[in-house]
């Protein structure tokens, strides 16, 4: 069983000037409370939220009576946090005042402080008695309360006290558990495609990371470089306008697309996903010619470690299995005959040494770590001699179809949510023939 969890960020409505002024005061106590409480943590060297609660709950009490009692709790908690945190700091020679600062403070609330009244209000216990404040729910938020996603019993809220709204942060729960797997789902990531291997057809999604994330760098760059000589480096316009081309960066994110088919497809078929363990991509160095060491190690995340931790995310979140294999020689070994595979200098397509049959680079890879996955019995998931029978003539020497992937241009696949239903017929009708 995995615990999965969310945080969504969903704002009230513009609020009565009353209403407002009230969480106004609220949050002060609440701010002094906790730089309260900070200080003597630090002082006392305290960093665990049930002693700073022993030592000082009574005195608060009685500092704050018209506050409600959990005010109390929610303050240590959120004050030893930030203790903790300091206090390390400061073992570690890097704080660089004797105290943190308290400077803008969400307020903590637990399930005595706060509830959901409906799905569009929330209810906030206050010095005053409890106050309903009206959401604006968007449909992210829509969106987990309609898949079954519960609500964590604790929430922060902070005051926009520009446009007198009130910010609450909510944090969804899903428990899975995983299924047994009926089936496997190699996928091998590369530094331009995904390959996944779905019932012996290969799927080569274009994902050209290095060209995406080189572009982004070079306009950042380009941004930055032109709008410091016009407005100084600090410029507000120059902030605006890099995170306006953050948000796109995030917003093509690749690696949350290509995981989600993947995820989906191995869900639909209760398949488990099989992931090459990381490391040979770092050896095999495949990025060298870039230069600029952050670059490359950005190049790097996005195309290898991003997306598998995009699949890991997403495949906890549907309770999908992901087993890791060996990734040694994945690509340079024939599936079939165990022997070497010949690739003609840079070309994608090689030779078997022995059966003398062709083979696209990546597509071995799938079918590499689809026979290197172990089953529960201990056993492996295909032999060779199983591979050979998968669509009913020898792979890859019957067709020269199978052997080839199926490459989908990303300006295709990214529009899309799973494999669509048109590719899985053509898969059934290849396996019934
Ligand atoms: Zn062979």
């Amino acid at each position: 069983m995995a615990r999965v969890t969310r945080a969504v960020m969903v704002r009230s409505v513009k609020l009565p000037r009353k209403v407002f002024r009230l969480l106004v005061e609220l949050e002060g106590m609440y701010h002094n409370m906790v730089e309260q409480l900070v200080m003597y943590a630090i002082r006392n060297n305290i960093g665990s939220f049930t002693r700073l609660k022993a030592i000082k709950y009574h005195e608060m009490r009685k500092h704050y009576p018209r506050l409600p009692s959990h005010y109390v709790y929610t303050a240590c908690q959120d004050a030893a946090t930030r203790a903790k945190s300091f206090l390390r700091l400061k073992r570690l020679g890097l704080a660089e005042r004797d105290y943190p600062e308290v400077m803008r403070v969400s307020i903590w609330l637990d399930d005595h402080l706060w509830r959901l009244d409906g799905y569009t209000m929330v209810r906030i216990a206050t010095h005053k008695g409890w106050i309903t404040v009206e959401l604006e729910p968007h449909k992210q938020y829509w969106k987990y309360i309609n898949r079954g996603w519960k609500l964590a019993s604790e929430a922060k809220v902070k005051l926009d006290k520009r446009d007198r709204r009130l910010i609450v942060h909510l944090t969804f729960i899903k428990v899975v558990g995983e299924y047994k797997p009926e089936g496997y789902l190699p996928v091998d990531v590369n530094e331009n495609n995904v390959t996944i291997l779905v019932d012996g057809i290969a799927y080569l999604f274009e994902t050209s990371t290095e060209k995406l994330v080189l572009g982004y760098y070079y306009r950042r760059k380009f941004i930055q470089e032109r709008y410091d000589k016009l407005y100084g480096v600090k410029s507000r316009v120059k902030r605006k306008v890099v995170r306006k081309l953050k948000e796109r960066e995030k917003k093509n994110d690749i690696r949350w697309k290509v995981a989600n088919i993947i995820v989906r497809v191995a869900h639909g078929k209760q398949y488990a996903i099989v992931l090459e363990k990381l490391g040979k991509k770092v050896a095999n160095n495949m990025i060298k010619r870039v230069r600029d060491g952050w670059l490359r190690h950005r190049i790097f995340q996005a195309s290898f470690r991003g997306i598998q931790r995009a699949i890991e995310e997403k495949a906890r979140e549907y309770g999908v299995p992901v087993i890791y294999v060996d990734p040694r020689n994945t690509s340079r070994l024939c599936p079939v005959h165990g022997a070497p595979i010949v690739y003609s200098n840079g070309s994608r397509i090689g030779r078997c040494s022995r059966g003398g049959e062709l083979w696209h680079r990546d597509v071995v890879a799938t079918w590499n770590l689809l026979l290197r996955a172990p089953r529960g019995d201990g056993s492996h998931a295909l032999s060779p001699a199983g591979l050979a029978r998968v669509d009913g003539s020898p792979v890859p020497l019957g067709s020269t179809a199978t052997h080839d992937p199926t490459g989908i241009p990303k300006s295709l696949w990214t529009r899309w949510k799973s494999l669509p239903l048109t590719q899985y017929a053509t898969i059934l009708n290849r396996m019934k023939r």
